[in-house]
């Protein structure tokens, strides 16, 4: 399929980008990797008449320490996560998952932003940042905002993010000791979206969790914290009964579209099952820490 004809634009700067959006509210569209937006384009569901590419400018490049947290560009691409000396060191999470996001092509190109701005209920970002409590930095002709990853995924391609908003960074804490992650997802063969996901960040004091959150990946219309699993958990010293407990909480919590890659109370047991390893995963890692 061709998509429809456009103007191409490459501003320099995020200043000029948010100007091109301004000036073209009505049919202007950000392109970042361009793995989301393209094929859409080329399905003709999406057809902007303005394309602006955001991928080069240098602002929305780089991985920066900032205190306790990380600053990671809106345009760096998964294989630049992936090889990041600071990533992997401070929250080798967000390596976890983006070795598991489609396949080398994609990774090269596609970026970290695109991915959260996307609000694609598939796509693995978004619950890494809600289970990293992470925040999202955007910028419009107002100037900088942040947005708590938790307030940002409002439905399925619905975000915060208003039409004339350009995310900029995504801030995500750093690792401290006693804290753990877990990242499971099941696919049906590389460079598949997930059936199901369960990405898990616990905090542990002596045995006892008085940290924890729980998000499930295309379960839902949008990623989304399991609420309910956490309340039981937090507080405790989790042992094998209480996973039991917390995955068919998780399982309670889902409400999956069917589709090819399987029917919701399939897509209800594995999301329960990615629970039960990231939770498992996480305290051990929590420990070993
Ligand atoms: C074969 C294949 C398999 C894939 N598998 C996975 C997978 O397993 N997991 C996964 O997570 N993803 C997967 N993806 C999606 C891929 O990761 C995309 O790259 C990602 O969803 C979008 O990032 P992008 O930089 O390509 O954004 P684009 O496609 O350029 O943009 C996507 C959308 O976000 C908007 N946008 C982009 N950047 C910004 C910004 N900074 N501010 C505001 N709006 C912005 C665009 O306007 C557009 O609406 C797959 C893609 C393909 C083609």
């Amino acid at each position: 399929m061709i998509p429809g004809e456009f103007e191409y634009h490459a501003p320099a700067t995020v200043d000029d980008a948010i100007q091109l959006l301004a000036q073209h509210p009505d049919d202007g569209k950000i392109i970042a990797g361009g793995h989301s937006l393209l094929p859409m384009m080329k399905l003709r569901f999406a057809e902007p008449a303005h394309l602006i590419n955001i991928f080069e400018i240098p602002e929305l490049k780089g991985i920066t320490e900032e205190g306790s947290m990380l600053r990671i560009g809106a345009m760096t691409t998964e294989s630049e996560l992936i090889r990041s000396a600071l990533i992997n060191q401070k929250c080798p999470l967000i390596v976890e998952a983006a070795k598991m996001i489609a396949d080398p092509q994609v990774r090269n190109r596609g970026t970290i932003g695109g991915d959260i701005a996307h609000g694609d209920p598939g796509n693995d970002h978004p619950a890494v940042m809600l289970a990293l409590d992470a925040d999202i930095v955007v910028k419009g002709p107002q100037g900088e905002r942040t947005i708590a990853a938790k307030d940002f995924f409002l439905g399925t391609y619905v975000t915060a993010l208003e039409p004339n908003e350009i995310i900029t960074a995504i801030r995500v804490p750093a690792s401290t000791p006693g804290t753990g992650y877990g990242f499971n997802k099941l696919k049906r063969k590389t460079g598949d979206f997930a059936t199901a996901g369960a990405t898990v960040v616990l905090h542990l004091k002596g045995n006892t969790c008085d940290e924890i959150r729980i998000a499930l990946t295309n379960v839902g219309p949008t990623a989304f914290r399991a609420e309910a699993p956490e309340a039981l958990l937090q507080g405790r010293e989790i042992d094998d009964a209480l996973i039991e407990q917390a995955a068919i909480k998780v399982m309670e919590s889902c409400a999956p579209a069917e589709d090819l890659r399987g029917d919701a109370e399939y897509k209800c047991h594995m999301a329960a099952e990615m629970a039960r390893r990231s939770i498992r995963d996480a305290l051990a890692r929590a420990k070993g820490n």
